[in-house]
Parts: structure tokens; sequence; C-alpha cells
């Protein structure tokens, strides 16, 4: 069933707002009521796209995938295939809701592109969602699929994740409408199956069902004002049809499902020989059975079209991280420095030692800003005394034998 839409702005019809559909165009209550204040001559024709809904007004301008990918760039290292099937599925997802008109008289159907990132913890599925929201400055709710239940269970119900999107949209339904709910974690809540194990939250299943409804598109009570549901009060309504979603996991063991589906041997000789870029390469062609296999319901797995898989983050990439994007941790630090004027400087083989120390406790990049603010920590505390000097990170301060050299 396809949703009203008002031709004047875009906003779908919701009891709020309800749409008009006349023969050839709909109209939606606040423009009906912008028309009438512009016939009276009370709202000067220019000032009416502001008046009629302000988050309408500042639609998101379509960016290209390319123009997309390149501001990913700047703050992600390496993930080339996941920053391109993000950037084609976000384009893709605003040309649906901003470009509806051009398919009025049209029976295509453009389906939703959500997006699912198959990934290693720490290797920047999180990262991507929210640098595309930040650019995009559109509202982002973040979850944990295992801190999730079927609604009236204890604890958060899916419903509430849409709740948390209306706050960050500051209590504006429109906003929040046109927003991006990450979900993590989604390989968590996979149903038994041959390969996973017996202790498996039998709950899974329900949580997938659950999601699917969001993810597909329903309208979604929320309590005014993001507070709790009270019986006395009235709920706002919100629809989630245009609501992006994008799924995370690390998916541990798909692997081998991918493997013993193409007839590898899972247990071979060569297992010793194996390495990350095999171990990426096997997971970069994974299908939808192959999740279904793993306990993803078939249903929410034709809902998340678009799959992407994220390498492993290597020690290379993590002195990357640590140097190149706009906020990398280290321009950071350098930065902090100069406002005390001091110069700050890293060494190569501190870098190469940070990421090694990063690489070891195998959380991804996560770590590395924990392990850099636990070496620096002493460093601040003095850095006033340094001005006007040069201090110099050398593999030996990272390793904590040695003070960082001063000149
Ligand atoms: P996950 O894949 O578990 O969602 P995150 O995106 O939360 O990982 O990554 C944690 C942190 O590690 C990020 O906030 C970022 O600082 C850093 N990071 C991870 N991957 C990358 C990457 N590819 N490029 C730049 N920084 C990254």
């Amino acid at each position: 069933m396809s949703k009203i839409i008002c031709d004047f702005c875009g906003a779908t019809d919701s009891r709020d707002n309800p749409v008009i559909a006349g023969d050839n165009a709909c109209i939606c209550k606040a423009c009906v009521t912008a028309a009438n204040e512009i016939m009276n001559g009370n709202l000067p024709i220019e000032e009416v796209e502001n008046k009629i809904t302000p988050t309408e007004a500042k639609e998101i301008k379509i960016k290209t995938p390319a123009e997309l990918k390149k501001i990913l760039d700047e703050y992600v290292i390496g993930q080339d295939r996941a920053k391109k099937v993000l950037s084609v599925a976000v384009y893709n997802h605003y040309k649906r809701i901003f470009r509806h008109n051009e398919l009025l008289n049209d029976d295509t159907e453009l389906n939703k592109s959500n997006v699912l990132l198959i990934g290693p913890t720490g290797s920047g599925k999180t990262l991507l969602a929210q640098t595309i929201s930040k650019y995009l400055d559109v509202p982002l709710a973040i979850a944990d699929a295992t801190s999730l239940t079927e609604a009236g269970y204890v604890g958060d119900d899916v419903e509430n994740v849409v709740t948390r999107l209306v706050q960050a949209a500051d209590g504006d339904i429109k906003k929040a409408e046109r927003g991006i709910i990450f979900i993590d974690e989604v390989d968590k809540v996979a149903r038994m199956s041959e390969n996973r194990s017996i202790t498996r939250d039998v709950s899974g299943e329900g949580v997938q069902q659950a999601l699917l409804k969001i993810v597909e598109g329903a309208v979604v009570n929320v309590p005014p004002k993001g507070g709790r549901k009270h019986p006395g009060q009235d709920a706002l309504q919100v629809d989630t049809t245009n609501i992006l979603f994008i799924c995370g996991g690390a998916f541990d063991g798909l692997e081998d499902i991918i493997k013993k589906k193409q007839g590898a041997n899972v247990l071979g000789f060569n297992q010793d020989k194996k390495t990350k870029n095999d171990h990426d390469k096997v997971l970069s062609k994974v299908e939808a059975d192959d999740l279904v296999k793993y306990g993803l319901i078939p249903e929410l797995i034709g809902r998340l079209h678009m799959v992407a898989t994220l390498n492993e983050i290597t020690e290379d990439d993590m002195v990357h991280i640590l140097t190149e994007p706009k906020n990398a941790l280290i321009k950071q630090y350098i930065k902090l420095f100069e406002m005390d004027d001091v110069k700050l400087e890293f060494e190569k083989d501190a870098l190469k030692e940070l990421a090694r120390l990063a690489i070891v406790r195998k959380t991804g990049a996560r770590g590395l800003r924990s392990i850099i603010e636990d070496i620096m920590l002493d460093i601040m505390f003095d850095l006033p005394k340094y001005k006007n000097k040069t201090v110099t990170i050398t593999k030996e301060v990272v390793l904590k034998t040695k003070e960082p050299k001063v000149a």
C-alpha cells in the first residue's frame, strides 16, 4: 500500500497533519493553512517554505554517490566497498523520498535501500552511519540489537529506538521520519541454527520480527516529549516508512558457512596460512542464503537490500586512522599542544607501536583512543612547562620506558 504524500512539501499523511488526495495532486493540512494565508495576503510567497514545515524547507540536497563517498573518505579509512554501498544506498533512499513526484504516474515502486554492514568490531560500521548522518544533518539513533526485546517484554523494546530517534531530532517528528537508525550486533539476535550455539537466546527471532515491522514501515506510538508512556497521554505517531535502517554485525562464523557452500574444505591443510585478506575475501562473497543459514529471518534479509562487508583493520590502517581523518586523534593532540605553544611530533615508530598495541586488544580501531590517552596523560599534565618547545613522542614513550624528547 503506498502512502499519500503532500505534493507541496513532501509530508506523509499523519493524524497531526492529514493529507487530502485530489485527482492529480495531494496537499497536507499545513500547506492548506499556508496557502490560505498567502491568499489572504498575510504571507509573502517567498516565506512560505519556512512557514510550512521548517524541516521540509531544509530539504536535504541530494548529493551524488561520489560526493557522499568523498565525505566518508575524509573520516573513514579504507572500507572502500562499504563506503560505495552506503553512498549509493543513501543516494537512492533520499531520491526515493524527495523525488517521489516523478513516480506518481508510474507503476514502478522504489524499495527502500536499507543496509547491512558486516565487519569485525571497531572496523568503522558505526562511524560510517555517524558520518553520513552528520553530513546530511539527519538525526541518528544507535541501538544494540542485544538490548532489544519484543514489545511487552522487560528491556528496551524495539519501538523505543524510534523514540530515541525523535529525541535525536529534538522532538521534530518530520525530521525523525527521515532519519537513520543504526542497529548494531544484529548477528547476536540470529535464531539458533545448525551453526549456532545452543545457548543462543531463543527470543532472537522475536526481536528480528519486531525489527522487521519497523524496517518495513509501521506507525509507532512515541510518548510526547520523549518521556515514558503514560496511559492518559496522547502518544505521537511516527511513520517509519522513510527511515533508513543500517544494521551492523560481526557475524563470527559466517565465513565457514560461505566456504562450505563453495565446497571448500573448511578444515583444510592450509588453515595456518590463512590471512586476513582471505578472510575478508570470503566474507565479501556473502549471499542472502548464507545469512539465512546464520539465523537471520529471510524477511529481514529481504529488507536489507544493500550488503557490504568491512575489512579487519590492519596495523597500517591503524596508523592511517591515527593520522589521516579530519578528526584524527594525532591531529587533535597536535592542535591541543599548539594552543599552549607547544609543537608535538610523533616518530613513525611511535605510531606503529600504538597501532600494534591496538591490534593486541582485538577491539579494532576502537582501542586506539584509550591507548593514546593513557600515554599522553602525564605529558598533558605538564604541558605549560613545554611552552615554545618541541615534544617528540618516540616508540619508547609509547612503551613507557622513556620520557618524550623535548627540544
Ligand atoms: P564498529 O565497526 O564496531 O561499529 P566503530 O565505527 O564504532 O566500530 O569504530 C570505533 C572507533 O574506531 C571509531 O569511532 C573511530 O574512531 C575508529 N575507527 C574504526 N574504524 C575506522 C576506520 N575505518 N577509519 C577511521 N576510524 C575508524
